[in-house]
């Protein structure tokens, strides 16, 4: 998961684009970049790391013009390169810079075919160059000479609907013409348009999340809507088109469970109203599953988990207590391999208020399971600021089947609720009771708040694949891939700490 921003204004964006990318932080924060357009030439700076960590005031001097990309990137498997931070950028024709969210599924087909057909050469693994670079093919198909309208933009995503699978909101910044941005035809990864009026003329903001508009003063204008192109020309005019033959709205359920921050409304629905309904009808479920008597406390572990919990406090007349706080210094904890580590990073980001556990039947409640090591960790510090029993409550169901769509959960082995019963992931946690939503509940919970919510990608909970592509044998190609990536990422850290043991 990763978020994008695309600017056009009357003045410079630099600021703009850096403070959008604040407000969008959480959704990545192994990389950021910022690309600008002065009508001449793009310029770009990009690095590993948060936003405010990549970007210093000589960077800044050094993005000048009035449009322009940023995007943050969520750390993936494979992909932590510096040279696959985004925007990406390709000079034919007209000059190209891309911001992508999202996961191509025939990523590796099209890179084939990109070479053998289109005799383009890309030249990482990431799945963003060759979008990148089906988009720059397609324009150049579509137009002739040297000047470039909306239609043959149009045209342009039209065929690249038909060629590229998987997810994908995009923004794409065009050297000296204007913005173009477009999502996938099944609207799984999100994508709106502000605009704020100025004396110079109305500007334009398209981000991955409506808090990056209304954060900066933007006002909302709409989700961009699966399949549709926009193209903002320099003047700030506003084209749009839909391009894809069967579009149909199934965005991400996981943005509504953990992703997206909750002052954002995506795809017509309060990510917040969704929270607090997952909170309710899990409630309903504890009250059917659980004697009340056994609980004494609902807390929540934060900061997802806190809407949904404090609405099951309120529907079920239990007292709701904060005992867990976060470290919200901590910034990144680093990926290090082995179980001691892995839990020191949990309790460096944790930590508990002994009076709100001992003696208590606590209930926790989180947003979700994913590998269960958080939940094993956070039960075990419950047990030892003295609680008596530690319930636990997931507002999402088990997570069971990779995500392909963009959220790093590409393994079935590392998902906790793959292949055990609730009973086995309750065992495994440790805990002394387990309670998860049900799928039909999580669906409600959103479709409550936008009935035009109808379908949702909701793959890693139910295993369907919207695009249609997903077979076992990808599943285990991209699982062998994760593996081999892992034992090589193991494999380079143990050599850097055999060398830093030299040193
Ligand atoms: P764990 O079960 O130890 O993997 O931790 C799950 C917690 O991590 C959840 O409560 C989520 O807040 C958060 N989380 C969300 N997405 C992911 C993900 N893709 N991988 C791991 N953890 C995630």
């Amino acid at each position: 998961m990763c978020g994008v921003i695309g600017v056009v204004s009357h003045s410079p964006v630099n600021q703009l684009i850096y403070d959008a990318l604040l407000l969008l932080q959480h959704r990545g924060q192994d990389a950021a970049g910022i690309a600008t357009d002065n009508g001449n030439a793009f310029s770009m700076h990009k690095a590993n790391g948060l936003v405010r960590d990549v970007f210093r005031t000589r960077n800044m001097r050094s993005l000048p013009g009035n449009a322009g990309v940023g995007q943050v990137r969520y750390p993936t498997a494979g992909s932590s390169s510096e040279d696959e931070a985004q925007p990406f950028y390709v000079n034919a024709p007209f000059g190209i810079i891309m911001a992508h969210n999202g996961n191509l599924t025939n990523w590796e087909q099209l890179k084939i075919e990109m070479f053998k057909n289109d005799r383009r050469h890309i030249n990482t693994t990431s799945d963003s160059e060759v979008l990148l670079n089906v988009l720059a093919h397609e324009i150049q198909e579509a137009t002739t000479g040297y000047s470039l309208d909306p239609a043959a933009l149009f045209k342009a995503v039209s065929v690249l609907h038909k060629r590229v699978r998987g997810s994908y909101a995009v923004t794409a910044q065009i050297a000296g013409y204007g913005l173009l941005a477009f999502r996938d035809p099944w609207g799984i990864r999100p994508l709106c348009i502000g605009f704020n009026e100025t004396d110079a003329g109305t500007e334009y903001l398209i981000a991955s999340e409506s808090v990056a508009l209304e954060g900066l003063g933007f006002r909302f204008l709409r989700d961009v809507l699966p399949g549709e192109a926009i193209f903002i020309d320099i003047d700030g005019k506003l084209y749009n088109q839909q391009c894809a033959e069967n579009p149909s709205l199934n965005p991400c359920a996981f943005e509504y469970v953990y992703f997206a921050r909750p002052d954002s409304v995506i795809d017509g629905a309060s990510v917040y109203a969704t929270r607090l309904k997952m909170g309710e009808y899990l409630a309903e479920k504890i009250r059917r599953e659980i004697p009340l008597g056994d609980i004494d406390v609902v807390m929540p572990i934060p900061d997802s988990s806190r809407p949904a919990a404090m609405e099951l406090a309120h529907r079920l007349g239990i007292e709701y207590r904060e005992g867990l706080i976060k470290n919200r210094y901590i910034g990144r904890t680093f990926i290090m391999p082995g179980q001691n580590t892995r839990r020191k990073s949990v309790r460096q980001k944790l930590n508990t208020i002994g009076s709100e556990f001992k003696g208590k039947n606590v209930l926790l409640v989180d947003d979700s399971i994913v590998r269960g090591t958080t939940s094993r960790e956070i039960v075990q510090m419950a047990r030892d600021a003295g609680a008596k029993k530690v319930l636990f409550a997931s507002a999402a169901p088990p997570v069971k089947f990779p995500n392909v769509y963009g959220i790093d959960m590409p393994t079935r082995d590392e998902l906790i609720a793959h292949g055990r019963t609730e009973e086995e992931v309750c065992r495994e946690i440790t805990a002394d009771a387990l309670i998860y939503q049900d799928l039909d509940a999580l669906k409600r919970a959103i479709s409550d708040v936008n009935p035009a919510l109808k379908s949702l990608e909701a793959s890693c909970f139910d295993g369907v694949y919207v695009t249609g592509d997903i077979s076992r044998d990808y599943l285990d190609r991209i699982e062998f891939a994760r593996h081999n990536s892992k034992a090589e990422e193991l494999a380079r850290s143990q050599l850097n700490l055999n060398l830093a043991q030299v040193d």
